[in-house]
């Protein structure tokens, strides 16, 4: 690849031809070079036109530097709905409660708008495996993606509680292997066997992929349109390693550069209280994380105690004026059931974090009643089903035919 890059904090400019993105100078990630002033014109007509369905997030390509020429590997990513939450929004006081539903995407996250970017310029390149270390959902993803472009997958995972999103990458034909360790365990471990086994290092981090994970911003030029041109007050993601974030900040400063818009959304970082680094380092106004021992939380796919993008992740939610904050596993669970049965949308534990946040930051004013909100539901809580249901075992029972006992049932 040819793609010049630059450091997201510091702007030191950097070539291609490494192992590692990050900024030796500052530590932050880099990220490609998008000459908006060369291509200015079409830039915005690409994004006020919009993507149509088919297209999904390749409608936007000529916003992902190095992608010109690449036959896309596609399953119709991208073009999620933009829900208004009316009843949720009544709840938490907040009179324009927007949900991106990314649990629509074909393996049903977010990293899809990664994975479709990955693979295509994998197999341009002669990729012959890929693997990635994962709490999860990239895992799946990538998997899914793999199958689709023909090419095997190894897949590492935590030994922890990712049973069904190892079993959903295992569907796709991906090797699935175990690390008795943390998500940062998995992804240096993938680093370690490139060279040995010759994969493609596939993990979903600005570090190991920068021009793949361009494919987040695609997000934000769906909102902008989805929103009637106009970008919305408040923007609340989730943090694991701290991408989506920074992908998010990065098309919103694009949107501001091409004169689509003059107003910066605040940015939310939302973690669990289990495995809250960003939380910590941003209360304590430091500009790096630290590594947060024995993270525990039901939200899996953000249980990130490293976090690889944090120095932009920080950077970012300072430049927008937001803020990060933490909510407990209880609270995600009630706001993952309030989401299910009121908006009809199963939001996974590390996208039920949003919610919980924006409940919370409604009440202490933070949000006000007028401002609107977009929370971003970045993967399905289908993997995730007897956390959101509890056990089928004490529903009623009744015998065929025997409408007394369905009486009696109904009348409970
Ligand atoms: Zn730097």
């Amino acid at each position: 690849m040819s793609v010049e890059l630059v450091c997201t904090v510091c702007k030191t400019p950097y070539h291609s031809s490494q192992d590692r993105f990050i900024c030796s100078n500052c530590g932050a990630s880099i990220e490609p070079i998008l000459d908006l002033e060369k291509r200015r014109n079409t830039m915005i007509q690409v994004i006020k036109k919009g993507s149509s369905r088919s297209e999904g997030i390749w409608g936007y390509r000529p916003m992902f530097p190095g992608f010109t020429n690449v036959m896309p590997v596609s399953m119709g990513e991208g073009n999620t709905p933009l829900c208004h939450a009316g009843t949720l929004g009544k709840v938490y006081g907040i009179k324009t409660l927007l949900l991106k539903n990314e649990t629509v995407n074909p393996t049903g996250t977010y990293k899809d708008r990664f994975a479709s970017l990955a693979l295509s310029l994998f197999c341009s390149e002669g990729a012959k495996s890929v693997a990635l270390g994962s709490a999860g959902n990239a895992g799946s993803s990538v998997a899914a993606y793999a199958a689709k472009a023909g090419i095997p997958c190894y897949v590492i995972l935590p030994d922890g509680g990712v049973f069904a999103r190892a079993q959903q990458a295992m569907s796709y034909g991906a090797h699935f292997i175990r690390c008795k360790g943390e998500v940062n365990d998995c992804i240096d471990l993938v680093e370690q066997g490139v060279s040995r086994y010759h994969w493609r290092n596939a993990s979903t981090t600005m570090l190991h992929n920068p021009l793949a994970s361009e494919g987040y911003k695609s997000i934000v030029y769906e909102l902008f349109e989805q929103m009637s041109q106009t970008v919305p007050d408040v923007i609340l993601c989730p943090i694991g390693g701290g991408i989506l974030i920074s992908k998010i900040f990065r098309a919103l400063r694009e949107l501001i550069s091409l004169g689509l818009t003059q107003r910066m959304p605040r940015l939310v970082g939302v973690q669990a209280a289990g495995c809250a680094p960003v939380v910590r380092a941003f209360e304590q106004g430091s500009k790096v994380t630290s590594v947060w021992e024995n993270p525990k939380t039901i939200a899996g796919s953000i249980n990130d105690p490293v976090t690889f993008e944090g120095i932009t992740a920080l950077h970012v939610i300072r430049e927008s004026a937001g803020t990060a904050v933490a909510v407990n596993d209880e609270e995600i669970l009630a706001a993952m059931r309030l989401c299910a049965s009121k908006e009809a949308i199963l939001a996974e534990p590390a996208s039920a974090v949003t919610l919980a946040a924006a409940a919370n930051l409604r009440k202490s004013g933070w949000i006000r009643p007028m401002d609107s909100v977009v929370c971003v539901i970045t993967g399905s809580a289908l993997r995730d089903l007897p956390l959101l249901s509890g056990g089928t075992q004490e529903a009623p029972s009744v015998h065929p035919g025997n409408l007394e006992e369905l009486d009696l049932t109904m009348r409970r």
